[in-house]
């Protein structure tokens, strides 16, 4: 069954084009062009958006919860409703992220998480989105920069702590969050790095010197840029200064105007640039939820007013992935196919997933949204279906 998808305009999101056609077939892309260079295909359904922006779906690389589900605690059936609640922001892949919490839970929470990983399914009932990989933020995290992380949670790291979660998790771990100064960090680095997980420097007190050594061992990416990480000082520039001025390093942001300020947001959009710059959420269980009390992995966490706190620190946030895109509008000089593009293509490339997500391209799965100009998500469909 051939479906033919168009609109008034498509962000690749590298490119943007004007009078689109997409076409899906099974669940997959088969062709992006503009009207007036291909037509509609004889015998194809035709669904057409009429002033709205097409663009691939939003992959959040950092995420807890979200609709009172932590990711957790949650059993695996209870994942779709999670990845329900996703796709209304506009979100189409994730990574479940874990917080440092008791070895054993971790793992059983692993395993689960695996068990949801291998069970998703295209549902015709729920359009739900795919978690895709799994990120452990944590236990290898500094003490100083731990943020909410419980302290005796926190695990020096060594090749068998990080082979067993490997092994729990079934080898899903596409993301690791590890702060480099500690003692048997660069081995641990080089070897994640050498399965193919994107290791992530933050939550780390590293001065500038170790956090390139950590680049030199493997480390490509960083964790809620400024937050929980040494600041940036301009005659000690520690791991903040290493993130802002290393070209082959992306980054990733929260950008829900609480945990950096709107004018630090554009100082780092202007230093990652429009391929490095990376949004997540690091949503919790209360995102899309009331005020009140919830839970992060073992930690409890108060929100009031849009705010996530522990004992007086911030803790995750319930920012939705469609809020930061158009936040990043407002903070900055960034378009909206700019800002779209560090919610999907570049978070896809840094986790090496771009040849099937966070693109609209042949070949990729047909995992998109349906905006408006001002980046409200009217629709989101996954696998070439819509909710
Ligand atoms: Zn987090």
């Amino acid at each position: 069954m051939k479906i033919a998808f168009t609109a008034t305009r498509l962000y690749t999101p590298a490119e943007e084009i004007a009078q689109p056609l997409l076409l899906v077939e099974d669940g997959v892309i088969s062709e992006v062009a503009s009207r007036s260079a291909k037509e509609v295909p004889a015998g194809a359904q035709l669904i057409d958006f009429g002033d709205a922006v097409l663009a691939p779906g939003f992959i959040d690389i950092h995420m807890h919860g979200g609709a009172g589900l932590d990711v957790m605690r949650a059993s695996p059936s209870d994942l779709p409703r999670l990845g329900r609640f996703l796709t209304t922001h506009g979100v189409t892949g994730y990574f479940p992220t874990t917080v440092a919490a008791p070895l054993d839970a971790t793992c059983a929470a692993l395993e689960r998480l695996a068990d949801a990983i291998e069970g998703w399914d295209r549902n015709h009932n729920l359009v739900h989105a795919r978690p895709l990989g799994i990120h452990l933020e944590g236990p290898f995290l500094s003490h100083k920069r731990r943020g909410v992380h419980p302290p005796e949670y926190l695990i020096a790291p060594t090749l068998e702590i990080f082979d067993r979660l490997w092994h729990a998790a079934r080898g899903h771990v596409r993301m690791l969050t590890m702060a480099p100064e500690i003692s048997g960090a660069m081995e641990v680095i080089a070897e994640a790095a050498r399965r193919n997980v994107c290791v992530s420097i933050g939550h780390s007190d590293a001065e500038m010197p170790v956090a390139q050594q950590a680049v030199k061992a493997g480390a490509r990416h960083a964790t809620h840029t400024f937050n929980a990480m040494r600041p940036l000082d301009h005659r000690d520039p520690g791991i903040v200064g290493e993130v802002l001025s290393d070209d082959g390093l992306s980054a990733d942001l929260i950008v829900d105007g609480i945990h950096v300020a709107p004018a630090v947001v554009k100082l780092f959009l202007q230093a990652k640039g429009h391929e490095r710059a990376v949004l997540i959420t690091d949503a919790i269980s209360a995102t899309g939820m009331p005020d009140g009390r919830y839970q992060l992995g073992p930690i409890e966490v108060d929100v009031k007013d849009g705010k996530c706190t522990s004992q007086g620190s911030l803790a995750g946030s319930v920012l939705t992935m469609d809020r930061a895109v158009r936040n990043v509008t407002k903070f900055s000089q960034w378009n909206l196919r700019e800002a779209v593009r560090a919610a999907t293509l570049n978070p896809a490339r840094a986790v090496g997933l771009a040849d099937q997500y966070g693109i609209l391209a042949k070949g990729a799965l047909a995992d998109f949204i349906v905006m408006n100009p001002a980046g409200d998500v009217l629709k989101t469909i996954v696998g070439g279906e819509g909710s």
